[in-house]
This record gives C-alpha cells, sequence and structure tokens, in this order.
C-alpha cells in the first residue's frame, strides 16, 4: 500500500504536550485518491454519500445531532486530556505513558459499524505511524463505553476498505437507493429530487 501521508502530520501528535488544541488530518493516500475517516465512515453508510462527498460535492448544513454531541462533549468530557480534530471532528486525545487513547462521543449506536471503522481507521493511521493507540466510543446518552482496539483482522479489513473506497472514488457515481438515513441526509434533494 502507497501511504506517503503522515510525515507532516507527525508533528501535530509530538506536539500535543504543549498546544492545547491540535489539528490532524488523518489521511492515507491511494493511487492519487485521499482516504479520510469521514470517507471510510460514508463508506459503510452510503457508497452514493461516499462518491459524492469525495467529488468535493458538499451539501452539509447545520446539523442538530453535531450541536448536540458538542454539549455532550464540554459537559461530561472535561477530563485530563487534549482536544484535538481529526478530519474536522473534535476528538480527546488521552496519552497514558506511551499508549495513546482516542476517545469519540457517540449519540446513539445506530451507526455503530461506521463509527467503529471510522475509529478503526484512526488506529490504522497512528499504527502506521508507530503510535500504540486504542480507540474509546463513548456512548453518554446510553451510560457505555465501548474500547476498540485494531487487531491484525481489523487492519486487513480497513486495507480493502481503503482500496474499496479508492474503486467507488474513481468510478461512476453509485445510483442512489432509499434507505432509511436518507431522510437525515444532506444530499436527499440531490439524490430523489426527480421522484
Ligand atoms: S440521500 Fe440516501 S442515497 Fe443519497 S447520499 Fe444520502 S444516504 Fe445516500
Amino acid at each position: 500500500m502507497n501511504n506517503e501521508a503522515g510525515k507532516d502530520n507527525d508533528c501535530g501528535l509530538n506536539d500535543l504536550e504543549d498546544r492545547p488544541e491540535t489539528s490532524i488530518h488523518a489521511e492515507v493516500f491511494l493511487d492519487s485518491v485521499r482516504i479520510t475517516g469521514v470517507k471510510v465512515n460514508y463508506y459503510h453508510i452510503c457508497k452514493t454519500k461516499l462518491w459524492l462527498f469525495s467529488h468535493n460535492i458538499t451539501l452539509e448544513k447545520g446539523d442538530d445531532n453535531v450541536a448536540l454531541g458538542k454539549i455532550l462533549h464540554e459537559d461530561r468530557y472535561k477530563k485530563n486530556s487534549k482536544n484535538i480534530t481529526i478530519d474536522g471532528i473534535s476528538i480527546d486525545f488521552v496519552k497514558t505513558g506511551k499508549r495513546i487513547e482516542i476517545h469519540e462521543i457517540k449519540k446513539s449506536k445506530k451507526m455503530d459499524a461506521a463509527d467503529r471503522a471510522q475509529l478503526l481507521f484512526y488506529l490504522y493511521y497512528l499504527k502506521k505511524r508507530d503510535f500504540d493507540a486504542v480507540g474509546v466510543l463513548n456512548y453518554p446518552l446510553l451510560n457505555k463505553i465501548e474500547k476498540v482496539e485494531l487487531n491484525p483482522e481489523d487492519e486487513d479489513a480497513t486495507e480493502r476498505e481503503i482500496e474499496e473506497i479508492k474503486k467507488i472514488v474513481l468510478g461512476s457515481m453509485p445510483v442512489p437507493a432509499h434507505k432509511k438515513i436518507c431522510s437525515r441526509c444532506a444530499y436527499q434533494e440531490f439524490c430523489f429530487c426527480g421522484e
């Protein structure tokens, strides 16, 4: 796998001790296609959404879920951690000895598979840069915490997903298919305007 991203971004990781906020672009390039955690998430949610987003067709509007996530984040997770942004997503980043924990706060488990895959992508990205990291999905409304470790099967699955995402991005737009989440998707009018 051609994995050329990261050298510039490593400084973002190493500077965490000194800077209260850090922005990291967790990205992998495969044949010039930029793969990010958000794209991995969209791959699991909807291939059309992945394709549209990857072609810079962004129709995202103000999202109540984002606002709620922010409130949950501010109210419940003021702990000994750094707040960083990965792919524009606010994430708690806790260093315990040599191990890094990256915490994501989720409102519900509705998108569990996509959330886990996105977190695994971040762990994969960090592993490729020799960081020992574990992911933690926090569900404050459900009073649940789940640890996500990158095992060899997950690593293989992440690499397969990266390959699949590349194929989708380089191909033609996948035909939109109605699904439950369409009613909450910013692309709904785009996908189904003629219906
Ligand atoms: S509206 Fe539905 S089909 Fe279209 S991008 Fe969103 S989730 Fe996918």
